[in-house]
């Protein structure tokens, strides 16, 4: 028997994500982001749940070879472009767009002789301040990659650091788009404008977010990047992480549970210990109150989380035994809210599943 632990992938929410998506921003093609191995679904699942996806979008060369290995024809994009030269032939050889955001880059595509035209995304720091090239230095940056034989077609893009508070006090999404059509005036190409937060705000922009690409990555996950919950925003969870009650123990009044102990019972209770621990991916710092649902209770954690276990109230839990099922996020129980108690974002709980959890389609 293995270890109860199982991550379920729901590969038809996936493609009911990306329908959403699609009806959020009905004028733009969408760059599926699979990056991060699919936010941990899988790279190969992520290629099957976004199969309707106009590209897909990644940062791993290796998994954009991959992708081609897997039979993937339709664009893909390196959202960090490439590092060396020698990645070069890759890009003609596979057919990848990279995304050129240094002059380091446009030096090697000029000293590096492409035998097959590729597409690239050039892209634009407005306020993000990680990659790409400020608002006036943009168009200098795009005539030299222009001048470049080979290079077949540019796209203007850049990234938002708060499309999920369309009026954040420090740097508006409105503010970054202002600034992205001040560096972008006059020069030819599509743009690639809204990650998620974007796509869900698209409606709200009406006209000031023209994009021909979009590259929405959380939301086809199920997650939402902040603002209104998953639910609320017609999305569906891809991932449920499940497990089952393993041990019990009935506490007297003062008894603590876990190491550090943690927590201190006021009355008699019972709990549950869950194969589930923080080398699985469970966020080790889930306070006391972290929402779990055990046979379809809600209840929470109590204690610290061990490296394989967690403990959790059976108290509201009529029945409870060995063998309980129990829901730590997903389906019944939004990964976002999981997230939220503690202390981090859904993305993350995705990402950070370990390689040992079982995973299954269903
Ligand atoms: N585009 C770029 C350049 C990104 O780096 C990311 C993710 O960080 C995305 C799109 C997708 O973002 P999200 O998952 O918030 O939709």
């Amino acid at each position: 028997m293995p270890r109860p632990l199982c991550a379920t992938i729901h590969l038809d929410a996936m493609q009911h994500n990306l329908a959403r998506a699609r009806a959020c921003a009905p004028a733009s093609k969408i760059w599926a982001v699979v990056k991060a191995n699919a936010y941990g679904h899988g790279l190969e699942r992520g290629m099957r749940g976004f199969a309707d996806a106009d590209g897909l979008a990644l940062i791993e060369l290796e998994n954009a070879v991959r992708l081609r290995q897997l039979g993937w024809t339709k664009p893909i994009l390196l959202l960090e472009g490439f590092f060396d030269a020698s990645d070069i032939p890759l890009l003609a050889e596979h057919s990848l767009n990279p995304t050129i955001h240094n002059y380091e880059q446009i030096k090697m595509l000029e000293y590096t002789k492409l035998y097959r035209p590729i597409d690239v995304h050039l892209k634009m720091n407005t306020g993000m301040n990680r990659l790409g090239f400020r608002p006036e230095a943009y168009a200098a940056a795009h005539a030299r990659l222009a001048a470049i034989p080979g290079i077949r077609s540019i796209t203007m893009m850049t990234h938002f650091a708060n499309a999920d508070e369309l009026e954040h006090p420090r740097l508006p999404i409105r503010e970054q788009l202002r600034r992205f059509r001040v560096g972008a005036e006059g020069l030819p190409g599509q743009r690639s404008l809204a990650n998620s937060g974007g796509v869900l705000h698209l409606a709200e922009l009406e006209g000031e977010l023209p994009s021909d690409w979009v590259r929405p990555g959380i939301m086809l996950y199920g997650g939402t990047p902040g603002g209104k919950s998953a639910s609320e925003y017609g999305l569906l969870p891809t991932m449920t992480l499940t497990s089952e009650i393993i041990g019990m123990q009935q506490l007297q009044a003062g008894e603590t549970v876990g190491y550090g102990s943690r927590f201190e019972s006021t009355g008699p209770m019972t709990v549950g210990v869950v194969a589930c621990g923080y080398a699985d991916g469970y966020p080790r710092h889930a306070p006391h109150g972290t929402p779990v649902v055990v046979d379809g209770v809600r209840t929470t954690l109590v204690g610290r989380v061990s490296m394989d276990m967690m403990a959790v109230d059976l108290t509201p839990v009529a029945n409870a035994r060995i063998g309980s099922k129990v829901i730590l996020w997903g389906d019944g129980l939004p990964i976002d809210e999981v997230a939220h108690a503690a202390g981090t974002i859904g993305y993350e709980l995705m990402c950070a599943v370990a390689p040992r959890v079982r995973v299954v389609e269903g």
